[in-house]
């Protein structure tokens, strides 16, 4: 394969850096340029780069990424499809436009020759950033010191850093995604009498409670608190401890928005996200993951409405490919979105493949050698079942 012959480069000045850039190039532009025009004015300069990049690049647009950008996507999907199709792809350039810890786990995942860049590092996830590694290791010895470390199997869900990955790795544990969550629970408990699970609580909560654990048998670590929060009692009882993140975009429903939509629309069904509070799926029609919800608003009977509980890009997407059907937002006043997806701008897109054009690498993201073993081991684990 053709190589690029790519020099890295410095981000721009305007973003925190991934890695350290060298040398710097008196050509570089840096994104600053290209925030002076508008959204819809790059267009033709976006197709034009990814057109002279060909096979040696390819784009990823997650399913909540805005129109204007995804449009320029070669596929969609969520996380983890992504990050295979790119490392089963020819491309040498990942263009991820996603957030940050998408672009991590397709590093991790990626053949040694493939290199991953975020169009901007400032897209992160407030989720993944609700657990973080220095926090779960005092937890992890917190559990030492009580001895029940070797009681516990620690799981984290793909939104999150590849060093609470990693740790999942080196513990034994595995990584999950919200469609395979109740197998690596299963997987888990087939080992150990509990699981850490990490770090979307109504993820864990709702998955469990599915699989037939009663609430009672669950309990919050609080990473702000001694023990999470916890008496020795209460963790002996718990079969699973909910690290206490969540998903901004998620949480944000209500079971109100449920009553309303079903006291407005009679008839309609609610299709909602396991990121959703256990409240809110337990007043809905149907819960699962991106890809289910998707896959249950394309197999729907013509004239059939819904109110869907996820990010709304995604929604009004779904409404505008299915217009046989009644598709709307669970939370139409509301309309949450998801704000670190959004700063992948057209502007950005535009920036960082005139850049790769000019055979410069911006904003790339790579995960120390160490730690992408153990996540990769962590990843692979959730593979296997
Ligand atoms: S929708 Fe939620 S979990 Fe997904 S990237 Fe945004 S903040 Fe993170």
């Amino acid at each position: 394969m053709m190589a690029l012959g790519i020099q890295f480069s410095p981000a721009s000045p305007t973003q925190p850096v991934e890695r350290q850039a060298s040398p710097v190039s008196a050509a570089c532009a840096t994104v600053d340029n290209y925030l002076l025009h508008p959204d819809d004015s790059l267009h033709e300069r976006i197709a034009a780069a990814r057109a002279r990049l060909g096979e040696r690049a390819i784009i990823l647009g997650h399913h909540y990424q805005r129109d204007e950008v995804v449009r320029f996507a070669d596929c969609r999907g969520d996380s983890l499809q992504l990050s295979r199709q790119a490392a089963a792809s020819r491309a040498e350039m990942i263009v991820f436009c996603g957030v940050h810890f998408m672009a991590q786990s397709a590093d991790i995942l990626r053949q040694p020759h493939q290199r991953v860049v975020l169009p901007d590092l400032g897209a992160g996830c407030s989720m993944a950033d609700m657990a973080e590694i220095s926090e779960v290791e005092d937890a992890w010895a917190q559990l030492e010191r009580l001895r029940l470390a070797d009681e516990v199997l620690p799981i984290t869900y793909i939104n999150s850093s590849a060093s609470i990955k990693a740790f999942c790795g080196r513990h034994g544990g595995l990584v999950c995604t919200s469609s395979n969550a109740a197998r690596a629970l299963r997987w888990a408990w087939q080992r150990k009498p509990r699981v850490l699970f990490m770090p979307d609580q109504h993820l864990g909560r709702n998955t469990a409670y599915a699989l037939g654990v009663p609430l009672e048998a669950m309990t919050v670590w609080d990473p702000r608190q001694d023990y999470g929060g916890n008496s020795w009692e209460r963790l002996r009882q718990a079969r699973i401890f909910l690290w206490k993140g969540h998903c901004s975009v998620h949480a944000r429903f209500r079971p109100e928005h449920v009553e309303e939509v079903r006291r407005r629309f009679p008839g309609i069904r609610v299709i909602v996200h396991p990121e959703c509070p256990f409240e809110v799926v337990q007043k809905a029609d149907f819960s699962g993951s991106t890809d289910f919800i998707i896959r249950q608003i394309a197999a729907a009977a013509a004239g059939s409405e819904w109110a869907v509980g996820t990010e709304v890009h995604l929604v009004n997407r779904l409404a505008r490919e299915y217009p046989h059907l009644a598709v709307r937002h669970l939370d139409s006043a509301g309309c949450p979105w998801c704000s670190t997806m959004f700063r992948i701008s057209p502007q950005h897109l535009c920036w960082i493949l005139e850049e790769l054009v000019a055979g410069r690498i911006v904003n790339t993201v790579e995960v120390p050698a160490g730690e992408r073993e153990a996540a990769r081991l962590a990843l692979d684990r959730m593979l296997e079942i």
